[in-house]
Order: C-alpha cells, then structure tokens, then sequence
C-alpha cells in the first residue's frame, strides 16, 4: 500500500474508530478483561493495516482458577432465577445489539479485517440466537412428565439442571457470534460462563459482556479470559463443568483428551472442506441470464469462497460442476470473483475483506503457491495484495488441482477454492465424500425435490439448496460436524439441551414394584410377564 493510501486508510479507521466507538469503552474494557492486575498486554492487531487497535491484559491460568470461582458462587442463584426472568435479559441483550450494531460491527472489522457485511452476520446470529432461546428455553427447559416403570404404579419426571459453569473457547474468524452466540444459549439454561476469546480478537467478546451488564445479568455470572489457549485451556478444563470449542480439528482433538482426563461433556464445532455441487440445471441468475431476480448460483457461490475472506469454517473450498454447464459457469464465476469490490473499508462499499494476520496470508499464499508449482490453473485471483493491507489476498479460483497439491485436501482458510468438472452425480456425491471432513455442503439446481435426494447421501451437518450456509446457519435447526469437523451440535433445541443435564425423578405410588406384595419371586416374574405383555397391547403406552 502507498503511504499515502495508508495513512487515509489509518485516519479513516482512527477517525471512525473514535467517534463512533471511542477510546474510553476500550480502557473499560480493558479493565474487567481479567482478574486482577496487572498483566502483561495483549496487543491486538488491525490486519487492515497492521497497526495496533490496542491492548487488554493477558489472562494467566490463576485468572481462570478465579474467573471459573467467581461463576461458580454466582451460579446458584442465577439458576435459582425464574427462566422466564432469565430469558427476558436475552431480549433485552437482542434490542442492545440491534441498537448498538455500530460499535460491533467496527470492532469486529477493525479486530478481524472482515467486510461490514460479514460482520453484519455476526449482529444477525447474535440476535437471532437471543430471541430464539429467550422464546424456547421455558418449553425446553419444563420438567416433563414422562412414561413411568408401570402406569399407575409410578410417576415420572424429566428435569433440566444446568451443567454449572460452562467454558467457551472461541476463534478469532467471527469472534463475536462464534463466542456470545454459545454462551447466550449456556446463560438461559441457567449455567455461568467463561470465555476464553482468541487471542487476536478480545474486544468483541468484551463488548458483548457490557452489553450483558447493561441488558441486566447479574455480577459475576459471564467472566472473560484473554489469553493464550495452550496456556489457558488445560486450566479451564481442569475447572469448568462443560466444554463448548469452536477451532481447528487438531485442536479439538487435544483438548477432548484433556476433557476425557476429568469426563466432562463437550461439543466441538471444527474444521472443514466444505464442498459445493453445481448441477447442470443450475439457476445462473443475474451475472448470465441479465435478470436481478431469482437464486443467482454465480454470487451465491462467489459468496461462498469469500465470505470473511474464506475465513468461515462453512466456507466453499471444493466445487464441482457438471459438465453440461461448466464452460458457460465457470468462465461467469471467475469473472465475478475478480470484480468483487474488494478493499479495507468500515462502511458498507466492499464485499472481501483482508486475511486476519500474518500466519493467514502465509498459509493462504502457500496454498495457492503449491498448487500452481504442481500444475494448476489459475483462473481468478491467486495473489496476495499489499497494495490494499498488509494481510489482503485476491479471491482466488483454480482448476487442475490434484491429490499432491496441499489445497486438495488440506483447509486452506481462506478465498480459494478448487473447481472440479462431473458428469455423473453419483461420481460427484463419492469425490463430495472423500475427505476426512463433513461440516457443510450446497447443492445448486432448480430441481429442489432432487438437491433434497443429494443431500441426503453427502455426509455433512448442514447441507444449503441453492444456498451457501445462511439459510442453514441461521436456522432453529442443529448445526454441526460430521466426521472430522465436529461432535454435538449448535443451534436448535440441542444447541440449548447441551448446557443441561437430565435428571430423571420417579416416584412410587402404593406398592414397590421391585416387589409386589403376597408374591414370590416366581409368581412375581410370571405377574410382571403378563402385566408387560398386556401393555404391550394397550394403546398409549410406548
Ligand atoms: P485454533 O484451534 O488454533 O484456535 C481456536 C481457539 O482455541 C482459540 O481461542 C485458541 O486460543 C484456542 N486454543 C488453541 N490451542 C489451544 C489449546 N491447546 N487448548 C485450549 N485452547 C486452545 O483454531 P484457529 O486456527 O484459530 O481457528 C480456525 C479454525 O477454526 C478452522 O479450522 C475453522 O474451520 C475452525 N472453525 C470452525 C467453526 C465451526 O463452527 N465448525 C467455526 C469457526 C472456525
């Protein structure tokens, strides 16, 4: 970048940054980041330009031993608070976020290097995650009367009880959502939580504490701990009740072996390499058929490669078109990926953002390089852009890659993607399945009633029809990883029901059924043969 570009672009972020955000918030923050003081800072980064946004203290493992304490006295009464008391702090939190977007919004650009749009869709999850489970967690969470051991004889009750204190460990590629989004659905089920954020994406998370505070959440229940995850990690798991992951598969691999050391549950949201089919009856939409209305497959899947700089872990990595439509979609694709408005900007004029640091356009670049010294095309993209920041890199299209580039197989992380031709659907269901991961996959055709047959036999958690991932992720649905990319889920009744254990309360009316009275053990097992061959035929009973 020349240095006049950026020093517009450092007065841009520094003017934008003050008067809407303003410095003081972020000493505030800075403050309540961890237990105690002082610490050493934690410098966050603006991969827009490389220059320092600022600093919160560096949690150490005591700061968690008392963080997890601290939440722990403040859970008994916070699951002693009605839900319905509970669920009204998530609406309240819901209005705050919507009323307050900006502030977020320029934290998690200028923290991340992401567009203001897919920033915007951290706000939209946010959001939606509140009023979702402020709507659902007094049905989910009522005890329920369940079948008993014999009707009659005995009545059953199914109870929630939360977990207790709950950790979350979050990434830095959509701070926000990814940390806040867990813990909203932690909070209402009656547990305390402790955030431990990626080291390079703090403010976010802190930001959303505050708003916690003001929407009404009692002292003491969300604790946040900046720091390092090799450092942090085992003290949080040495002390936590639950485990929510959100990163890298070989990092959810070690740390459910430390889980496993103290058996505590967890759910891990991981990696991917996520796939996308393009059948010939695809609906090209707006860059080829010249109309503004309708599924466009071309922007639909550009979105897809670039949506926070291909730093989603649902982003489209593999694509596979069909033959019939390849040389009229691919050519369309390319195109668009080159003319994306790409750029460092907090207002709403570009679409790509920047990678989010240096290790990003490290790994991104030697991806790309690998894969072009073996062999393959490069149709858009395929070079990083210093001209625009430190950490840009092109939206990157590439066709010719093969099983000894790197990219084939390996998550890439950022906007590249590798385009494949098919003519067999079911040649393109097995290459869709060859890989180790199964987090998320689109199909594109206008044959829905078919897209729904194909999606039935590609092994991932979420599977969008003529859709990226929005129409899947923003769902009431679970959302999660087959195979390599994740264990439970999110979102959905089981992204609430993970945060509780069921207890199960039966009571015995009149006689033990252990033992009926006046039989022996003989005539007890012949009584109990006939009463459970006659339920057996009683409707109702299950
Ligand atoms: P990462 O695993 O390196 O880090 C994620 C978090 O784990 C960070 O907070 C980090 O500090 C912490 N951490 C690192 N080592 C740790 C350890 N030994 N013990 C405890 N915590 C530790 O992941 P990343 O590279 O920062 O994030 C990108 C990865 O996350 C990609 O693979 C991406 O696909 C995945 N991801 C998955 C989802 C999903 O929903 N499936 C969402 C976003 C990102």
């Amino acid at each position: 970048m020349s240095p006049s570009k950026k020093k517009k672009v450092a007065d841009a972020v520094d003017r934008q940054w003050t008067a809407r955000v303003g410095s003081a918030l972020l000493e505030r923050l800075a403050e309540g980041a961890a237990v105690g003081s002082p610490r050493e800072p934690l410098i966050v980064e603006v991969p827009f330009t490389g220059e320092t946004l600022g600093s919160v203290p560096l949690g150490t493992p005591d700061d968690v031993v008392v963080a997890v304490g601290v939440a722990r006295a403040a859970q008994k009464d916070w699951a002693a608070t009605p839900v319905g008391e509970r669920a009204a702090i998530l609406l309240r939190f819901h209005d705050l976020v919507i009323a307050n977007a900006h502030e977020i919004l320029d934290l998690i650009q200028l923290e991340g290097g992401k567009s203001r749009r897919n920033a915007f869709e951290e706000v939209l999850d946010a959001a939606i995650t509140a009023r979702y489970y402020a709507h659902v967690s007094a049905g989910l969470l009522r005890p329920k009367l369940r079948q008993g051991a014999l009707p009659l004889l005995t009545t059953t009750w199914e109870y929630r009880r939360p977990k207790g204190v709950a950790a979350v460990i979050s990434p830095w590629n959509y701070p926000f959502m990814l940390s806040i989004g867990d813990a909203i659905a932690a909070l209402v089920a009656g547990n305390a939580v402790v955030i431990k954020p990626d080291s390079q994406t703090p403010f976010s998370v802190l930001w959303a504490a505050q708003l916690f505070a003001e929407a009404g959440l009692p002292k003491g229940v969300l604790q946040i701990v900046p720091g390092s995850g090799a450092v942090l990690g085992p003290a949080l798991i040495d002390n936590a009740d639950y485990l929510m992951f959100t990163g890298s598969t070989a990092t959810g691999r070690l740390i459910a072996q430390q889980a496993a050391g103290r058996l505590i549950d967890y759910s891990m949201e991981l990696g991917g390499k996520n796939p996308a089919i393009v059948l010939d009856d695809a609906p090209l939409g707006r860059r080829a058929a010249g109309t503004t209305l309708g599924i466009s497959t071309v922007d639909g899947i550009a979105f897809s490669i670039t949506s926070g700089s291909g730093q989603v872990c649902v982003s489209c990595e593999r694509l596979y078109v069909q033959s019939g439509i390849y040389d009229t979609f691919v050519p369309a694709l390319a195109e668009a990926l080159k003319t994306l408005p790409i750029g460092p900007s907090l207002g709403w004029d570009v679409d790509v953002g920047s990678l989010s640091s240096a290790a990003q356009l490290e790994k991104v670049s030697a991806h790309v390089n690998d894969a072009v010294a073996k062999g393959a095309k490069v149709l858009a993209g395929g070079k990083p852009r210093p001209d625009l920041g430190p950490y840009f890199f092109e939206p990157t299209l590439l066709e010719g890659v093969t099983e000894e580039m790197d990219l084939c197989r390996a998550e890439t992380f950022g906007p590249v993607c590798a385009v494949y031709r098919f003519d067999d659907v079911d040649e393109a269901i097995a290459r869709v399945n060859d890989t180790e991961y199964g987090l998320n996959a689109s199909v594109w055709s206008k044959n829905v009633g078919r897209a729904k047959q194909i999606a039935a036999r590609i092994e991932a958690g979420t599977v969008g029809i003529n859709d990226a991932y929005q129409a899947t992720w923003a769902s009431a649905s679970p959302m999660g990883g087959f195979k390599q990319s994740g264990v439970g889920r999110r979102h959905g009744a089981p992204g609430l029901l993970r945060f509780t254990e069921a207890q199960t309360v039966a009571v015995e009316r009149v006689v033990p059924i252990s033992r009926l009275p006046f039989l022996d053990n003989e005539r007890y097992a012949q009584v109990m043969s006939l009463a459970i061959k006659a339920l057996r035929y009683i409707p109702g009973i299950k």
